[in-house]
C-alpha cells in the first residue's frame, strides 16, 4: 500500500472516531427520566461462574460483602437462596438468556453455546462482536426480557457487560480496546493470552460507574448527572470469577487449589473492594438506602480431572460419515458435531432423503454412528450416558415412542460380552429417559433440562454425556471448566440483600427449597413491585417465602 493510501485510511479512521464521539454524546432517543424518583432500585451483581456457597463461606473475610448483606451494625435484612439450579446443564450463554427472560432455552431460542440449525443447515453461535445476536434471536422469537417487563411498567434499566440487553435503556458493552488490554495484561502477568480477570472486573465496574472511552452518558454517573435519579434496575456481569477459574495463577495451580479456594481468594482480593466502591458510589447519590442487591451466578465450576481430545469424536465418525471441512459444506455433510466440552452434540442427516429436516433413520443413520463412537476406547473411557432424540410420529423404527423426547441408550448393556451388536440388540438397548436415574444424582433436573432445551430444528440426534470431571478440551493448560451435569457445575447460590430490602421483605431468611436461575426474573419483578407475567417457566419463591427465619440480635430495632 502506498503512503497516500495509508494516510487516507488513517484520515477515515480519525473521522469515524470523531463522528463516534459526537454521536455518543447525543442524548439517548428515549430521553425520559428514570421512573420512580425515590422507589426501590435493584442492582444485580452477576459473578459469572461462581460456585455454590463461595460468598457465604468467605463472608468473614469479605468486609464489603458483609456490610451489604448483614448491614453496617449486623441488623440488615437478607434472603439467602443457598441451592439454585441452572436451567439446563449446558453453559453460560443459554443459562444467562434463560435467567434474564425467565423461560427455558427451547423458548428463548438460545439452546446452547453453539448449535446446528437443521432448517438453514448452519452452525449458530450467539456471540458476535456487535453483541446483538442474542437480542436479535429473542426479538425474532418474541421473547421478553426482564428489562422489557420493566420498560413496559414505565421503569428504566442499565446493564454493563451483559450479553442479554434487549429492552435495557443504557447498555455498556466491552470493546476491542477492553479485550485487547485485558489480554495483554494477562500475557504480562501469566505468560498467556488469556484476559486478566481482575482487569476485566475492575473495568466493568468503572465503566458502569463513570463510563469508558465514549460511554459516559450511559454510565451511572452520566445518567445521574443528567436526570438526578438512578435507574430502577441495574445489572452487571463480572466475568473475572469464570476466567480465573479456567486459568488460575501459577501459585494456586502449583498448590493444586480447589476451584472453591481459587474463587474465595479472588472474591477477597478483587471482588470485595469493588463491592465497597459500588456502595460508596451509591451512598454519594443518596440512593444506597433504597437499593436491593441480587448477588447471583449463572453456573458453577469443576476442576478438570481429564482432558479428552476434542477431535476424538470427529475421527470416529469420519470413517463413514462425511463431515464439514474444506470441501464439504454443512449442508452437504452427513453429520455435524458441536464443539461441546462436557457433552458432544451430534446432528445426523437422513442419508436416504439427504434432507436435514427429515429425521435420520434410527437403524440406517443413528446406529452406524453410535457403533463408530463406541469402537473408540478413548470415548468409552470418558462416557457416562448417551441419549438419542426421538421423533414422535415421524420415525417409527424404534420401540413405542413416549413423550420423553429422548431415549437413553444403554451402551454398556449393548456392548456386554457375547452380545451380537445387530439391529435387535440396538433397539433392545433403548430405554425410557427415566433410565438416566442410574447415571446422575440430579436426575430429575437432568431429565427436565434435556426436555426443555431444544427445538425441532435444533435438537441433536445423539448426545454424549461425559463422566464427572472429564471435558473435551484441547487446551491442556485449562484448569477448570463448567457445563457438566453434576452438582459442582449445576448448583449456585443467590443472595438478596441491601438496605432497601427490609421494607419489602423484613428479617433474615434462608430458603429451604431448591430454586432455579429461572426464578431471577420473577423475584426481581416482585422486588420492583411489577406483576409477574404469566407463562414464565420460573416461579417467585419470595411470594410465599418458604424459608427458615434467621434470628437477629436483640440490639436490632424491629
Ligand atoms: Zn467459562
Amino acid at each position: 500500500m502506498n503512503l497516500y493510501g495509508r494516510f487516507s485510511i488513517l484520515r477515515r479512521f480519525v473521522w469515524v472516531l470523531v463522528a463516534q464521539v459526537f454521536l455518543a454524546w447525543l442524548p439517548p432517543a428515549n430521553g425520559a427520566a428514570p421512573a420512580a424518583e425515590m422507589g426501590t432500585s435493584v442492582v444485580i451483581l452477576e459473578f459469572h461462574g461462581m460456585k455454590q456457597g463461595v460468598i457465604a463461606k468467605n463472608l468473614k473475610n469479605l468486609p464489603h460483602f458483609r456490610e451489604l448483606i448483614n448491614g453496617p451494625s449486623d441488623c440488615g435484612a437478607y434472603t439467602y437462596l443457598p441451592r439454585v439450579l441452572t436451567t439446563v446443564p449446558g453453559g453460560s450463554v443459554p443459562d444467562i438468556t434463560a435467567m434474564y427472560t425467565g423461560v427455558y432455552p427451547r423458548k428463548t431460542g438460545i439452546v446452547s453455546t453453539t448449535w446446528f440449525d437443521r432448517k438453514t443447515a448452519k452452525t449458530r453461535n450467539p456471540l458476535s462482536y456487535s453483541q446483538q445476536r442474542i437480542n436479535n434471536i429473542l426479538r425474532r422469537n418474541h421473547v421478553k426480557t426482564i428489562f422489557d417487563y420493566l420498560h413496559n411498567a414505565g421503569g428504566k434499566s442499565m446493564t454493563a457487560m451483559l450479553m442479554v440487553t434487549k429492552g435495557s435503556d443504557w447498555s455498556l458493552k466491552s470493546g476491542v480496546f477492553f479485550w485487547g488490554n485485558a489480554a495483554t495484561l494477562g500475557f504480562l502477568r501469566n505468560r498467556r493470552w488469556i484476559p486478566d480477570s481482575s482487569y476485566i472486573d475492575r473495568k466493568t465496574l468503572s465503566a458502569f460507574l463513570s463510563g469508558h472511552l465514549m460511554s459516559y452518558h450511559k454510565s451511572l454517573e452520566g445518567v445521574f448527572q443528567r436526570y438526578h435519579a438512578i435507574p430502577d434496575l441495574m445489572a452487571l456481569e463480572f466475568l473475572g470469577t469464570d476466567l480465573i477459574s479456567h486459568y488460575p495463577p501459577a501459585d494456586l495451580r502449583k498448590r493444586c487449589s480447589s476451584i472453591a479456594e481459587i474463587q474465595g481468594a479472588y472474591a477477597i482480593r478483587v471482588l470485595d473492594p469493588l463491592v465497597g466502591k459500588l456502595i460508596r458510589f451509591l451512598n454519594k447519590t443518596g440512593r444506597y438506602e433504597t437499593t436491593v442487591f441480587f448477588l447471583i451466578s449463572d453456573h458453577g465450576f469443576s476442576r478438570i480431572l481429564k482432558h479428552v481430545r476434542d477431535k476424538a469424536v470427529d475421527e470416529s465418525l469420519r470413517k463413514v460419515f462425511s463431515l464439514p471441512g474444506w470441501r464439504t459444506s454443512e449442508q452437504s455433510a452427513d453429520a455435524v458435531i458441536m464443539p461441546g466440552a462436557s457433552t458432544k452434540d451430534i446432528y445426523l442427516k437422513n442419508r436416504s432423503t439427504r434432507n436435514w429436516m427429515d429425521p435420520p433413520r434410527l437403524l440406517g443413520d443413528v446406529k452406524p454412528a453410535i457403533d463408530l463412537l463406541l469402537e473408540k476406547n478413548e470415548l468409552r473411557d470418558c462416557l457416562n450416558a448417551l441419549v438419542i432424540w426421538q421423533y414422535p410420529g415421524e420415525r417409527n423404527e424404534g420401540p413405542l415412542e413416549t413423550r420423553d423426547q429422548w431415549w437413553v441408550f444403554d451402551w454398556r448393556d449393548y456392548l456386554a460380552d457375547g452380545k451380537h451388536k445387530g439391529n435387535t440388540a440396538f433397539v433392545d438397548a433403548l430405554r425410557p429417559l427415566s433410565a438416566i436415574k442410574k447415571s446422575f444424582t440430579l436426575y430429575d433436573y437432568v431429565m427436565r433440562g434435556l426436555q426443555m432445551q431444544y427445538t425441532r430444528e435444533t435438537t441433536p440426534d445423539i448426545k454424549l454425556i461425559n463422566k464427572k470431571g472429564y471435558y473435551f478440551e484441547p487446551d491442556r493448560g485449562k484448569y477448570g471448566h463448567h457445563g457438566s451435569y453434576y452438582r459442582d457445575d449445576c448448583l449456585v447460590s443467590f443472595w438478596i440483600a441491601g438496605p432497601g430490602l427490609a421494607r419489602i421483605i423484613p428479617g433474615r431468611h434462608v430458603l429451604t427449597r431448591t430454586a432455579s436461575v429461572l426464578d431471577l426474573a420473577p423475584m426481581v419483578l416482585h422486588i420492583l413491585g411489577i406483576p409477574v407475567p404469566p407463562r414464565l417457566d420460573g416461579s417467585d419463591p419470595l411470594a410465599t417465602l418458604n424459608a427458615k427465619a434467621v434470628h437477629l440480635s436483640s440490639n436490632c430495632a424491629p
